[in-house]
């Protein structure tokens, strides 16, 4: 174990933090490499933007031509702390030398135990929590809902529409896309329900009328008595970044606290210090009964946790929970450090800084541009959804194809941008916290640039 309290010194990055493109995209040698994929990786595994990475620091990836883009991706979300953040490195690096794995239901270890004090401290509520660690967000989704099946001893499983919870077999029932993430690959998971969600863009009701709306078709369609949990992100991700009406969010957990039903906060992506809080149910007042973690904990790692009241998460029978590498101590190491540098280097502050120069220089964009028709997140968890010209005041008719020409313009231009949304009409910005304000303001003259560029229908 690191004893590791010792601060992380101030960034010091093996990368020049800037754009630099020097042959075409995806270049020769990411056309190579590509061409050997194709011969022998699943073409069920595609990449939104083939080039090959060779080393990635701070907020800048470098490929293997020697390219350099300005990641507002961060792998969706996972290195917030930064690429190969020095700390992160060293703890990992380290815990290498001492125990790689023994498996925690065999032979535990302390790092297991430190993560789990760590988690308990951070997520939201004040009672006695306990956790337990698994190796991905799916994994996490799985583990959440067997757990409180089991609490409850109820069957059903309620989600919210446009929702987004993984690949596996459960969870790809709980998604709202059929595709590409369930179809073809069913019999889906049963007893799983799609209640209406809160989407003010689209629905503009208040968070009292939405959670109305959702809680009386479950009512109506599951019966509360039925209902184990209730899994909601507190952010939408791959939906498309929907923050939900003031007071939704609470208003559900009250509804479940009363029937007796689990209420689940995914934070898979939406958590660990993206939303300028530790936890993005913190903007919203809500305290969740289980909170999902996994993308951002460990530095780019895999880890993920399910943590949650003590009473809840103890009504497994031992041995119930758990599998081969949850938990594993190079990942725990890492995750330790990320606790260290989110509290060392003020993450919080920085990732509503972010948020703050975001929504700033999108809003100037968008008094240019009509079509982006809605600014919307918290801290490192921006989207804009873009809708055809003229149609924001009506139909908000989606444009997908203003997000595929900006994505695919930016990453000529060394700037990656991920999209997403439902309609595939969202640009989402998701930088780890290292991004500085002028690397953000040259990734929207990118932004900029590419709409100039755009052809409207
Ligand atoms: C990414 C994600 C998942 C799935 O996590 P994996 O690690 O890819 O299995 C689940 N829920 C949300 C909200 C996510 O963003």
């Amino acid at each position: 174990m690191t004893t590791a309290t010792s601060a992380p010194v101030a960034p010091v990055y093996t990368v020049s933090q800037e754009r630099r493109i020097v042959t075409a995209i995806p270049g020769p040698r990411s056309q190579e490499l590509h061409e050997r994929r194709r011969a022998v990786v699943s073409e069920g595994v595609s990449s939104v933007l083939p080039v090959y990475i060779a080393k990635a620091n701070g907020a800048v990836l470098v490929d293997v031509d020697g390219n350099q883009f300005l990641d507002f991706g961060a792998g969706i979300g996972v290195t917030t702390v930064g690429h190969t953040e020095a700390h992160v490195v060293e703890a990992a690096a380290e815990q290498l030398q001492d125990v790689i794995h023994t498996l925690f239901t065999i032979t535990p270890y302390e790092e297991y135990v430190r993560v789990a004090e760590l988690l308990a401290e951070h997520t939201p509520g004040d009672w006695a929590k306990k956790t337990v660690l698994v190796n991905s967000g799916a994994e996490a989704v799985e583990n959440g809902v067997k757990i409180a099946r089991k609490y409850t001893g109820r069957r059903a499983v309620a989600v919210l529409d446009h929702a987004y919870h993984g690949r596996t077999n459960l969870t790809m029932a709980m998604n709202y896309k059929a595709m590409p993430y369930a179809t073809g690959f069913g019999p889906l998971a049963g007893d799983v329900y799609h209640a209406p969600s809160s989407y003010p863009y689209h629905d503009g009701l208040s968070g009292a009328d939405a959670a109305a709306r959702t809680t009386s078709w479950l009512e109506k369609v599951v019966g509360a008595s039925d209902l184990a949990c209730l899994v909601v992100e507190p952010i939408q991700g791959e939906g498309g970044f929907m923050v939900p009406a003031e007071g939704y969010l609470p208003a559900l957990q009250e509804w479940c606290t009363a029937n007796g039903v689990v209420l689940i906060a995914d934070e898979i992506q939406s958590g660990m210090a993206r939303s300028g809080h530790y936890y993005a149910s913190e903007v919203f007042g809500l305290e969740p009964d289980l909170v999902l973690t996994a993308k951002g904990i460990a530095g780019g790692l895999p880890l993920a946790a399910v943590t949650g009241r003590a009473e809840i998460m103890d009504s497994s029978q031992p041995g119930g929970l758990g599998g081969t590498f949850g938990g594993n101590p190079v990942a725990c190491a890492a995750a330790v450090a990320v606790f260290e540098s989110i509290e060392a280097n003020d993450l919080l502050s920085q990732a509503s800084r972010i948020g703050d120069t975001l929504k700033d220089g999108l809003a100037e964009l968008a008094a240019d541009y009509d079509i982006i028709g809605d600014i919307r997140g918290h801290g490192a968890m921006i989207a804009i959804e873009l809708v055809k010209s003229g149609t924001a005041q009506t139909t908000k008719e989606p444009f997908a194809a203003a997000v595929t020409h900006i994505a695919e313009y930016a990453a000529q231009q060394g700037v990656l941008f991920l999209t997403a949304g439902t309609y595939g009409n969202v640009l989402r910005f998701l930088p780890s916290l290292a991004v500085t304000d002028e690397l953000i303001a040259d990734g929207l003259s990118v932004l900029r640039d590419a709409l100039a560029t755009l052809e409207r229908p």
